[in-house]
This record gives C-alpha cells, structure tokens and sequence, in this order.
C-alpha cells in the first residue's frame, strides 16, 4: 500500500483545532477500513467504472501472484483465463451497469499461468449523487472445494458403477452399499442398512477362517480372498472380497469397505479346466496323471488299514494288426468304443484309465482279488463276445491287490508281470499276480 493512497494518519496540517481533530478520526477511521480490507483474507479489488483496477489488497496479490505495480490502472482481463464462457462475462456487465451486485464463479489464471478457480461477489459503489463511481470486487480462491467437488463426483460415479461395495462403520454396521452389490446378494441397499455383514454368512467358514481375516484387518488394514456367502434367496457363492479398513487422522477406524465380485463362474470354468486336465482326450477316460493320483490315494487309505483294492492292467490282443488291417481311424473308434463298454461295467467308485496306447487300468476300491478276479473275467467275456467296429477285439488283463508295504510301482510291476503272462499264455485271458490263472 502506497503512502499516498491512503495518507499519513497525522499530520503538520493537524495539529491543534476541532476541524484538524475531525479529519485525524476521519483519517483514523479510514486507515483502520484500509488495514481491515488490506489484511483481509478475502482477495479485494476496487475498479473504477471502467474496470481499471485502482486498489487490489495483500490477499489479490498472493492469490494472483502479480505485484501491485503490474496491476494498477490494468483491468481483471489480466487474470482472466479464457476458459470462462463470454455469457457469463456478459451476465457480469449486465448486473453492474445495472447497478446491482453479481456474484458468480469464474476460472482465472495466475501469473505462473496456473488456473484457479474464484467465487466472487461485485459490489458498485454510488457516490453521494447516487452515481456507480466504483466496483468492489471480493473473491474467494475456491479451486480445492471445486476440486473436491469433482472427486467426491468422481467417487460417486465409482460407486454407483463400480464393482459391488459395502461401506460398514468401525462396529460393522451397513452405512452404503450399491447397485453391483444388489446385482449379487439380491439385498436392496435399504434391507441391509444397520445390519452387519454376518447377514450373508453361509456357515461353510470356520471361526478360525474369520479370526484370520480380522488379525489381518485390524493388524494390516487389508484382507483379501476367496470367500463363500449366502444371497438374500439363500444361495451360496464364492466371491473374490477385499476388505480395507478406513482410519480417520487421529487412526482411529471410521470405516470397513468391502468391494468384491461373483467368481462362481470362474471356479465353475476353474473346475471344468481341472476336470479336462484329467481326462484322456480320445476315450474321456481318466488319463495316467489321474490314475496316479487316484492310485497313490488308494495305497494311502489302504496304508491306514481302512480297505484293500485290486488294480486291474489290460491291453488289446493283436491291435497292431487291427492299425494295419483297418487303419489307425478305426483303431481309434475301437479304443474309444472299448472305454465306453468298460465304463459302463463299472461302479462308480471304480477308476478306468487309458495308461498308454491300447493299454488300460483299472483301480477297484474295496475289492480283493477274488472279486476282481471275477469282475475281471466277466469283462474279458463281455468284450469278446461283442463287436467292436464290427471286429472281435479281446483283451488280456493283469490283476493285483493291494499288499502292506506297497507302493505305486511295486503294484503296477506285479499287474504287468501278470498281464505279461497272460499274454504268453495265449492272450484273451486273465492272470492275477500269483501267476495262477483264473479262467479262460
Ligand atoms: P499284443 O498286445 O497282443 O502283444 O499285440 P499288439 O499288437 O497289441 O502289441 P502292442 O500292444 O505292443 O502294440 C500296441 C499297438 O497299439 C501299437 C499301435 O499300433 C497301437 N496303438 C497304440 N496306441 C494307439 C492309438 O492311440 N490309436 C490306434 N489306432 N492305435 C494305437
Ligand atoms: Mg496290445
Ligand atoms: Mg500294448
């Protein structure tokens, strides 16, 4: 603020005398307005009626970043940005040289070239005559509020489109949740409301699953995986939950926030996946892999001493000559017409598996060798008395059972030491593992 703008307070004019007195408090008043608007943390700009500023105060020069010097006798075009609209400048000029008070908001720039945005109130001033000698403009830097304005816009555009999202207090009391989240549980936002999370329970967690996920909540502020609950309608789906917990400035918890999605149909695809990982692709019988693993089970629960089974080894008669007569096409058809015809002499705890070329196995729960045996002998019979692409295909079989001590090789070695016999015996016939042959 210049000297003589406002002037001195006192001055060799105003020494003695009531006249000199009342322009002292009049100056005095004056400075103490000049003091109040110069220090206000308003930004303050007076213009005359043409708009050439003619005062601007401390705040109008931090918020602009111009000195008085740049400003004085320019006109606002200085900090206009060109990103406001020419309506609202007309809007502007309209209401002053009406002689009334606009307010609106305007983007501006600053020296550094920085936009900002400005609510602003203008005020013209009358002279005594009642003439607009003056406007005062007073703005207020409201570009973090619009800012914000846009986030909280922003979140909420995230939120009513976003993925499924329950927002609990710190006691897990529902306060939001939104669309995604009604497409899922079936719960409308106001069904859940005040309630808690423990509404879509489906009882197939152990209280030990839920003590984990809140040690890491409350230690980590984060818990994430897979996680089974139960709709409004009462069915139960696996969902892929992340929940964060919300901590205000003084890190006490505001808020849980939940957002997760469906995965039924991915586990559904997952286990489809699994399912054809194990199966042989010509026969739709179990492939070696599976066998394997069901073998290695079967060995373990027989460990346990829980049931002994039977392992059954088999292998077309001659097939390299059905290739070669008939081709490798209808070799392929009788591969797979010879699963079908085993499958469906099966139960269903039994596991068929093409272990290799024409070669097949044959896991037998809870069955000795005697059982096997016959089982065994029946399917020969079966097979042999029935055509396959209008050919006779027989089959030999190697049989096993379980012994203490056993593990996969040693029972696979003793059912192809068997099948191996029955081979040499003639072919189209079975041999258990004690090299005695059972039937023809
Ligand atoms: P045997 O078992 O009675 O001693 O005689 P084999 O002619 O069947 O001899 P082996 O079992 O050693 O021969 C296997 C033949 O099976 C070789 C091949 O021509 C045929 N084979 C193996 N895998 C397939 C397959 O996936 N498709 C077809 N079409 N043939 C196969
Ligand atoms: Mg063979
Ligand atoms: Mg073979």
């Amino acid at each position: 603020m210049s000297e003589a703008w406002v002037g001195p307070v006192t001055g060799p004019d105003c020494v003695q005398g009531g006249v000199c007195e009342d322009i002292t408090s009049l100056r005095k008043r004056f400075y103490q307005l000049y003091i109040a608007v110069e220090q206000s943390p308003a930004a303050t700009a007076i213009t005359d009626v043409k708009g050439r500023i003619e005062f601007v105060n401390q705040r109008f020069l931090d918020v602009t970043g111009y000195s008085r010097e740049e400003l004085i006798g320019q006109t606002p075009a200085m900090i206009q940005s060109g990103e406001t609209s020419d309506a609202v400048y007309r809007d502007l000029w309209q209401t002053l040289q009406a002689g009334r008070v606009w307010q609106g908001e305007l983007l501006n720039r600053r020296k550094n070239g920085e936009l900002y945005w400005e609510a602003e109130v203008i005020t013209p001033v009358r002279n005594d005559a009642g003439e607009v000698v003056n406007f005062v403009a007073v703005k207020e830097d409201v570009t973090e509020r619009k800012r914000q304005e846009s986030e909280l816009k922003l979140l909420a555009t995230a939120f009513a489109t976003g993925q499924a999202t329950l927002i609990t207090d710190a006691h897990m009391q529902i306060e939001r949740a939104n669309q995604a989240f009604t497409d899922i549980t079936g719960y409308r936002e106001h069904e859940v409301l005040g309630k808690t999370p423990r509404l879509f329970k489906s009882g197939r967690h152990s209280a030990d699953f839920y003590a984990r996920l809140w040690d890491d909540l409350l230690n980590n502020g984060h818990w994430q995986g897979e996680i089974w609950n139960r709709n409004k309608y009462g069915d139960i789906y696996p969902l892929w939950q992340s929940i964060t917990a919300v901590r205000d400035d003084s890190g006490q918890i505001r808020n849980f926030v939940a957002v997760f999605h469906n995965i039924a149909e991915r586990k559904r695809m997952e286990d489809e996946l699994e399912r054809q990982a194990t199966l042989d692709h010509l026969t739709g019988t179990y492939n070696r892999r599976a066998f394997d693993t069901a073998l290695r089970q079967a060995i373990f629960q027989a460990e346990r001493g829980d049931e002994s089974f039977s392992l059954l080894l088999f292998d077309i008669d001659h097939f390299k000559e059905v290739n070669d007569r008939h081709g490798h096409d209808t070799g392929d058809a009788i591969l797979k017409q010879l699963a079908d015809r085993v499958s469906s002499s099966l139960r269903s705890t039994d596991v068929l598996s093409r272990w290799g070329g024409e070669e097949f196995t044959i896991l037998l729960p809870d069955t000795r060798l005697r059982g096997a045996s016959t089982f065994a002998e029946r399917l020969r019979c079966q097979i042999a008395e029935s055509r396959l692409q209008g050919l006779t295909i027989t089959i030999s079989t190697g049989i096993t059972e379980y012994r203490p001590g056993d593990d996969m090789d040693s029972m696979l070695a003793r059912a192809d030491e068997a099948l191996y016999r029955a081979k040499s015996a003639g072919r189209n016939r079975v041999v258990v593992d004690d090299t005695t042959r059972v039937e023809e």
